[in-house]
């Protein structure tokens, strides 16, 4: 079926409204979970063929995230859509007030090759817990991952209700040909700002699910060997193929020694060559990337590591030092195993730095001063992030996930995932044994007198 055949089909499934009935929601998500949970061993092994990724890793950072969202959606959608009711206002006694909240209707759901898994079904599932149908368009990079969410989802739900359309750039276009009530992107800024054009031309509401370069402060007097163990784990994780990894890292003169001391003793002891690191550690997801990246790294700067395996496809966990804001590596969102360090003695000034570029999609602090802890998370504007962490902040479905600026526009995960796929309607809701006749014609000044009194 062509992708206008498709739209047309699952909007007249939405438009018989068995989608509404939150029961139906519920039963559907607790089918996703069961194909999934059937599927495990083959969902490990697509992603593990793909960028050899563990199953470790898999559960981590994919799979145990989805459960639990599905999880959270099947105990929280009965509550979630039922109507609510406002106070009302004087100009409308006696009434009743209440905000009714309904699913958008059709929507697309497009997702980036990082965490195949996790950011194609977690907004996909987002929608379908808030009553809507659902294209889901995998990205196309990880092969195996696209095909065996398209053949487990395609075999488990009608199309008419929830199907995966795989492919590229044609498909994708194609598919934005259409219509649909909500598009979900998740990718690059350029490509974001793409579907963002595509949508506009339907006047399609979109969430923007973007990247950036995620800064990460280092203050003197935090602990610092907490502080390497965290950044080391979140930006090595995916091998730094992570849209919140730390990007860069800005750290306070004093302390730049021993932080750098610390991340390549952490890089020693737990990426230490061997099977661990073989069976664990993930691959560049093409060769593109991988030169990409491999062309960063420049020799006369790296601290620890810079080795390229062009065989295997991985680059060994990289620190690099003296690194300055005009370097290369400093222009664009890495997306690898690359970290750079710039130290800085003035707190204003590496926040004028951070604030030169676009809103980043993630920002970590690392002190013990709450005084300047405050002072970054006023003056610096980015998605989300954490104190004293890295990546964290992502597990927690209380805290909405997205972007700002450059980085992205609306969020996800819990509540945040419902509402961004709920139209939220207002009714007002009146008897009919009342009428206050101020607002009728004829006019009169004691009306408008009396209309004054109340609204002074
Ligand atoms: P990408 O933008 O290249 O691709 C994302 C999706 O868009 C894919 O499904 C792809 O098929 C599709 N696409 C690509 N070009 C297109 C075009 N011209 N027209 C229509 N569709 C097109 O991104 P990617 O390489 O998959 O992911 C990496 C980027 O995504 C990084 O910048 C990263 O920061 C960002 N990202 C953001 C988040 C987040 O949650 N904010 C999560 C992961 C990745």
């Amino acid at each position: 079926m062509d992708a206008k055949g498709l739209v047309e089909k699952q909007r007249e499934y939405f438009n018989t409204n068995a989608t509404k009935d939150p029961a139906f929601r519920v039963g559907q998500l607790k089918k996703l979970k069961a194909l999934l949970k059937a599927n495990e061993a083959r969902l490990n092994a697509a992603i593990y063929e793909d960028f050899g990724k563990s199953e470790f890793e898999t559960y981590l950072t994919e799979l145990s995230q989805i459960y639990h969202e599905i999880d959270m959606f099947v105990k929280k959608v009965p509550r979630w859509s039922r109507r609510k009711r406002v106070p009302g206002s004087l100009a409308n006694v006696p009434s009743r007030s209440y905000i009714l909240p309904e699913p958008l209707g059709t929507t697309l759901v497009i997702g980036a090759w990082n965490y195949p898994y996790n950011l194609s079904l977690i907004p996909a599932l987002s929608a379908l817990a808030a009553g809507n149908t659902v294209i889901l368009k995998p990205s196309e990079l990880p092969a195996r991952t696209s095909q065996i969410m398209a053949e487990i989802i395609n075999q488990g739900f009608s199309d008419a209700y929830f199907h995966v359309v795989e492919g590229g750039v044609e498909e994708t276009t194609e598919l934005l040909e259409n219509a649909f009530d909500k598009v979900f992107f998740t990718g690059s800024i350029p490509v974001g700002r793409i579907i963002y054009q595509k949508a506009a031309r339907h006047l399609t509401p979109v969430t923007l699910e973007l990247g950036g370069k995620s800064p990460t402060f280092v203050l003197s007097g935090c602990d610092i060997r907490v502080a390497a163990r965290r950044i080391a784990w979140a930006k090595f994780l995916n091998a730094g193929q992570t849209c919140i990894a730390p990007d860069y890292v800005l750290v306070e003169k004093e302390v730049e020694a021993p932080l750098l001391a610390a991340l390549k003793e952490e890089i020693q002891t737990r990426y230490a060559p061997g099977e661990t690191l073989r069976e664990n550690y993930v691959q560049i997801i093409n060769e593109r990337n991988l030169e990409r990246l491999a062309a960063l790294i420049d020799p006369a700067k790296v601290h620890h590591g810079g080795e390229v395996d062009r065989d295997t496809r991985t680059i060994s966990p990289t620190l690099m030092n003296g690194v300055n804001f005009e370097d290369p590596v400093m222009e664009d969102e890495l997306f690898g195993p690359v970290l750079p360090v710039i130290a800085f003695s003035d707190l204003d000034e590496a926040i004028g730095k951070v604030k030169e570029r676009s809103k980043p999609l993630a920002c970590y602090v690392y002190a013990k001063d709450r005084v300047r802890i405050r002072k970054i998370l006023r003056e610096v504007s980015f998605g989300g992030g954490a104190v004293n962490d890295s990546l964290m902040h992502l597990s927690n479905p209380n805290l909405p996930f997205g972007g700002v600026g450059a980085s992205g526009m609306g969020n996800y995960h819990g509540k945040a995932g419902f509402r961004a796929f709920t139209h939220y309607k207002s009714i007002l809701d009146k008897p009919t044994f009342f009428e206050a006749p101020l607002k009728y014609w004829p006019y009169a000044p004691w009306k408008l007198k009396l209309i004054r009194r109340m609204f002074n």
